[in-house]
């Protein structure tokens, strides 16, 4: 009987989660991935590598889009930096960051 109970849960969540995707899927909605190292030299790869950059910093006070450094771009989509070449996460890091000036 607990077995049956159990099983019973275990389909609930993964229903729960089929029914996420789904919404998801439907709304077009996706996390924003700002990997993507096509069309950048292999320098400009290991300057990402040696710089440390990361999509999701690891200090929430010192996300890429808090850095002066950094080139916003359209909502939802990957920016743009002055230090590193390709996309940059609004919420990703690297070693180099540093606050946006006072205006
Ligand atoms: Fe982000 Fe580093 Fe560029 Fe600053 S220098 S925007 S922390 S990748």
């Amino acid at each position: 009987m607990k077995s049956n109970s159990l099983t019973r849960r275990e389909a609930l969540r993964g229903g729960i989660s089929l029914l996420t995707g789904a919404v998801l899927v439907a709304c077009g909605k996706k996390e924003l991935r700002c990997f993507d190292t096509a069309g950048l030299t292999a320098a400009e790869i290991q300057n990402r590598t040696n710089l440390k950059y990361v999509d999701a910093t690891p200090d929430p006070a010192k996300p890429c889009e808090g850095c002066q450094f950094y080139t916003p771009a359209a909502p939802d989509q990957c920016g743009g930096c002055t230090v590193l070449k390709g996309p940059i996460h609004p919420r990703g890091y690297c070693t180099s960051w540093a606050p946006k000036k006072a205006v």
